[in-house]
């Protein structure tokens, strides 16, 4: 027997994002729209391996779902479920593996040509001023989930430092996850165009 049409459906789940990839820091954050239940997830999963491991668990997931600009042969392209800024982005290699060092050539290669890719479609879609590129490796130098390499792209533009993190500890995030993945996700084919092009013509 099918169900009334009359019968009250049942509220859309609120997602834990303990499943979603995010590196956290200190900050608060002010979430618009409301509806983003994100801050429910603010704290660090208390054991980070195999299932636990939210870089292993996102490329499971639709690229929606698991909120995932782009994925490559060794690595894949994350939003930052903690972004300083938005648009805040990581290359992840699938492979659970802490230190750089310990990375595969065509992982570190890999990572390094998304990265590119990464700037190039920021780039097109929101116009920075700069990037801050980099990776925290280990708990000291910073890193919120260092069992798993990860590097973050971040966008820069004047005046996003604002007052919001001294007098609040809040970091004012406009743009939601869902909307910055979908744009760049569209914009990442132009990107790896013009990264082939120009690796081919250097
Ligand atoms: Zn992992």
């Amino acid at each position: 027997m099918s169900a009334s049409p009359e019968l009250p459906q049942p509220p859309e789940p609120i997602e834990d994002a303990g499943a979603l990839v995010g590196a956290p820091d200190a900050f608060q954050r002010l979430w618009t729209p409301h509806r983003m239940a994100y801050i429910a997830g603010e704290s660090k999963p208390s054991a980070i391996d195999g299932p636990h491991c939210p870089f292993c668990r996102a490329p499971s997931r639709s690229d929606a779902a698991g909120l995932i600009v782009a994925r490559g042969e060794a690595c894949y392209v994350v939003m930052n479920l903690y972004p300083y800024s938005p648009g805040h982005l990581l290359v992840c290699p699938y492979r659970h593996v802490a230190d750089y060092i310990d990375a595969m050539p065509a992982e570190v290669a890999e990572m390094s040509r998304l990265t590119r890719i990464a700037v190039r479609a920021l780039s097109r879609v929101s116009h920075p001023a700069g990037f801050n590129i980099g990776m925290n490796q280990g708990d000291v130098a910073g890193a919120g989930i260092g069992a798993h390499l990860h590097q973050h792209v971040v966008p820069r533009w004047l005046g996003d430092t604002n007052f919001l993190p001294i007098v609040a500890q809040t970091r004012a995030v406009p743009q939601l996850l869902g909307d910055a993945r979908a744009a760049l996700a569209d914009a990442w084919a132009v990107a790896t165009a013009a990264e082939d092009g120009a690796v081919r013509d250097a």
